[in-house]
């Protein structure tokens, strides 16, 4: 969402005359877009800060801003703790840039907004994008669900969604533009809902535009997965046979004190449709390990639901509490140990979760979009098969950003090893 963010922030600019550099120290404005989900992305924001302080010290007319969710949460903790920024801005506010940097010249004092907005979605901006494989396009903002550990739907504000002629428009031109994947993004994004065209006639709109080669999206919220979201991903091709499925905890008890909507049990429900309608889809997963309360019986549902699901990969977090959230001021709160030793099981656990899931792949043939480099050897492509899994693979004639058939050989940590289908053909 902050690389999309960052994108909009651009474009806003570049329209107005201004240059992107990614030279910090000849810059003279440096933007840092922020994220305030847990304590780890805020902290790497002030050490960042701390460097541009020494910048700004070089260099005293270069103005310096802080944008997204941070400037939102942390205004005044900024304005106290850190002289150097000159303009804090929330997600709802990017259209002031301009206007705020020019004033921002003339005037020593730091400028604020962080007003939120019922109804901005920056549906007339199209983002300034680089060339690349993947478009992510906005469709949704905000967040109404307010899990009790979520600082999102505070710092984000409330939920709107994007005209889809707008979304439909720009996909259009991220395709001619040459990109081969759209990624559709919200906070939540399933949850998409405008008049009364929901997020699966959007899904359809965009799978019918010709050139798309894949679609995904990102985040969705169980309680929002539909049939007929189901059903249009089983009919389109190109919409990636991928869901990511956030169940943060297995225990009821501490899923109804996170306000996530289900159970256990529905949880079990839904996936047992998705894979019924979507077989040999990938499905992921984030969890929290260490939410107020969590005794290690409930810790216990988190495996067990792990154990019976088996996911193709897992963001794994401790709970971080955040300020003016519901669970930072529950009286429980999990030592850090214990949120330690837990998160280091859950990890473990995925890890053979993932290896023997990709381990079914052994033996297939895949279509894979080739994506870049491996990092492991400049001989070898990195793509990933439709249901979001990273193979590896001897170039041959291929080249990036194109489709082609990889046969799986071996399923080594968390990545494929496959040999291209067109160099099998030719050495037989
Ligand atoms: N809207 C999505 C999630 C968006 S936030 C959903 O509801 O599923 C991305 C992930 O960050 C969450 O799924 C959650 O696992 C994690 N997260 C959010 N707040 C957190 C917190 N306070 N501590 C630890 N992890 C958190
Ligand atoms: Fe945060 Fe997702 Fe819950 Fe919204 S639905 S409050 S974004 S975790």
């Amino acid at each position: 969402m902050n690389v999309a963010d960052s994108e909009l922030v651009e474009s806003i600019l570049v329209d107005q005359g201004y240059k992107s550099s990614n030279d910090l120290n000849t810059a003279d404005v440096i933007f840092i877009n922020t994220c305030s989900i847990r304590e780890h992305a805020e902290d790497k924001v002030h050490s960042q800060l701390g460097r541009y302080e020494l910048i700004k010290k070089n260099r005293p007319n270069t103005i310096i801003g802080v944008l997204g969710c941070m400037a939102q949460s942390l205004k005044q903790d900024i304005l106290e703790r850190r002289s150097c920024v000159d303009i804090i801005l929330g997600p709802d506010s990017y259209r002031r840039l301009p206007d705020l940097l020019n004033r921002g010249k003339n005037q020593p004092k730091s400028l604020v907004d962080t007003k939120l907005s019922r109804f901005e979605v920056y549906d007339d901006l199209f983002p300034s994008r680089k060339d690349g494989i993947n478009a992510w396009i906005s469709i949704m903002r905000g967040c109404d669900k307010f899990c009790t550990f979520c600082i999102v739907p505070f710092t984000r504000g409330r939920e709107r969604s994007r005209n889809p002629l707008s979304i439909i428009e720009e996909a259009k031109k991220a395709v001619d533009q040459g990109f081969k994947e759209i990624t559709l993004l919200g906070q939540n994004v399933n949850s998409y809902l405008h008049e009364d065209y929901y997020f699966h006639n959007l899904l359809e709109a965009v799978a019918k535009i010709p050139g798309i080669n894949r679609i995904r999206y990102t985040s969705p919220h169980p309680q929002d997965i539909t049939v007929e979201l189901l059903s249009t991903m089983a009919e389109y091709d190109n919409i990636c046979n991928y869901v990511h499925l956030p169940l943060q905890a297995g225990s009821n008890k501490i899923l109804n004190r996170m306000n996530r909507t289900y159970t256990k049990s529905k949880f079990l429900s839904l996936v047992d449709l998705i894979r019924e309608i979507l077989p040999d889809v990938g499905i992921s997963t984030d969890i929290i390990v260490g939410f107020p309360g969590e005794t290690d019986e409930d810790f216990s549902q988190t495996i067990d639901v792990m154990n019976r699901v088996k996911f193709d990969s897992a963001f794994n977090f401790k709970y971080s509490p955040r300020r003016g959230t519901k669970a930072s001021e529950y009286d429980d709160q999990i030592l850090e140990r214990t949120k330690q030793e837990r998160l280091q099981e859950v990890i473990a656990l995925q890890k053979r979760h993932t290896l023997e899931r990709n381990i079914k792949l052994v033996g297939t043939t895949q279509t894979v979009l080739v994506e870049k480099e491996s990092k492991m050897s400049s001989n070898h492509w990195a793509g990933r098969t439709d249901s979001n899994k990273w193979v590896i693979f001897s170039k041959g004639n291929v080249k990036i950003k194109e489709m082609t058939s990889v046969y799986i050989k071996k399923a080594k940590g968390i990545t494929l090893h496959g040999e291209l289908i067109q160099d099998l053909e030719e050495a037989a």
